[in-house]
């Protein structure tokens, strides 16, 4: 008997409540739970542009050779292109190093596994604003890196508390890290302004902090490019800092594990170390990426025609977005009078935000009306639809008011 010891590990409060939707038999249910986009028949949604970048591949019968240990080269050329913007300097003066990992999460272990054997990260701790994506703190004590919280979100207020931000950053000691979420803020949806980041990158420049920008829904709040303004600006201002970039979400290629890790570095062979690092991480430790989404993503990335319907793809997709917000606030507050401040439904964006309900409240509406979120009452916007929204509006009023 070996492994006697082996203690159950840490519930995943999404996966249970994952577990619950697929077992409620109700035709009615509604999953407002995972972070998946869903389309209007509340199912995944498959891109156009995939449909066709999945053709143009089958013909090519690429095979299933193995990839290079870090990733097609024209990949994650592309690939930064999305995230630093087409013409940017950084990419052609080989400021940034990019390689292929395993999607967003792969992504971030990789770069918490390089900076915890970094020296000049010696003994310095990640700063992670609360409340946060539940596999940051998991991830980096992985690898044995300490993280310390701070307030991100004012829920009285429905926005950034960006004083405590700002407070954070000012008394962090030198050397931290701080993971900034590029757009999209999962679980709130309240993203800095354009004048906030510049004010950040202010703070932190002299006091020497390092962003860890992750980001995982580019192009579904404000704009693919409006989106990656933060990281850009930070990018222009001469720091050093790494990114992580899925595919995820914005090619709805969740299971194919694609996505990119960017180092931005300086020193005449430091980015060509930095590589070196990476590659050996890579090979020790799942040797190369997944291919077949990387093909996907470089056929669309590559291909003019592709490129317009993804984006244009994705633009339906954030209005959709947005036209929903506005239909459950006004079920909520224009029709109904729900009692409750409901901003947060309109203020936020991309695909989450909280809506001002207990935990008692929401565990109500899943056991008597069938309608599934985190108990933190985030909820995933796309999982409504007009079929759904009315009963939603109508089953959250009723719970508000008999509390
Ligand atoms: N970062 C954030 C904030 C996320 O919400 C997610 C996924 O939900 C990820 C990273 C990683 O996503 P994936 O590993 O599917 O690319």
């Amino acid at each position: 008997m070996f492994f006697q010891d082996v203690p159950q590990g840490p519930p995943d409060p999404v996966y249970i409540l994952k577990n619950a939707v697929d077992a409620d038999k109700c035709p009615e249910k509604v999953d407002l739970g995972v972070g998946v986009y869903r389309n209007e028949r509340a199912q995944y949604n498959e891109l156009g542009a995939i449909k066709e970048a999945k053709k143009i591949l089958t013909q090519k019968e690429l095979g299933h050779d193995y990839e290079v240990t870090t990733g097609d080269a024209e990949f994650v050329r592309n690939a930064a292109a999305v995230l630093f913007g087409k013409n940017n300097k950084a990419i052609k003066s080989s400021r940034i190093t990019s390689v292929q990992a395993i999607s967003g999460t792969g992504s971030i272990h990789l770069a918490a596994l390089f900076l915890s054997r970094c020296a000049s990260f010696k003994g310095k701790q990640v700063y992670i604003g609360t409340p946060a994506w539940g596999n940051y703190e998991p991830l980096f004590n992985l690898v044995g890196l300490k993280v310390v919280k701070y307030k991100y979100y004012d829920a009285a207020k429905g926005v950034v508390d960006f004083k405590s931000v700002l407070d954070a950053v000012s008394q962090a000691p030198e050397g931290s890290m701080f993971v900034l979420q590029g757009c999209c803020h999962n679980p709130s949806g309240a993203d800095l302004k354009p004048e906030q980041w510049r004010e950040l990158a202010n703070v932190m420049r002299p006091r020497k902090l390092f962003p860890f920008f992750d980001m995982a829904y580019q192009g579904l709040g404000a704009g693919l490019e409006e989106d990656a303004y933060g990281l850009r600006y930070f990018e222009e201002q001469g720091f050093e800092f790494l990114a992580c970039q899925s595919f995820s979400k914005n090619f709805g290629l969740y299971g194919e594990r694609c996505g990119v890790l960017h180092v931005v570095s300086e020193g005449e062979k430091v980015p060509a170390n930095v590589y070196d690092q990476l590659r050996c991480l890579i090979r020790w430790e799942f040797s190369s990426s997944p291919a077949y989404g990387a093909r996907l993503v470089n056929t669309i990335l590559g291909n003019e025609e592709l490129s317009t319907k993804w984006t244009n793809e994705l633009i339906t997709m954030r209005q959709r977005l947005i036209s929903l917000r506005r239909a459950l606030y006004s079920e909520l507050v224009e029709k109904r009078k729900t009692p409750g401040n409901w901003s947060t439904i309109l203020s936020s964006t991309g695909l989450f935000c909280f809506l001002p309900l207990d935990p008692r409240q929401v565990s109500t509406l899943a056991t008597q009306h069938h309608i599934y979120m985190l108990q933190s009452s985030r909820i995933n916007v796309s999982g409504m639809n007009q079929s759904n929204i009315e009963r939603i509006a109508s089953s959250i009023d009723e719970v508000v008011r008999s509390s």
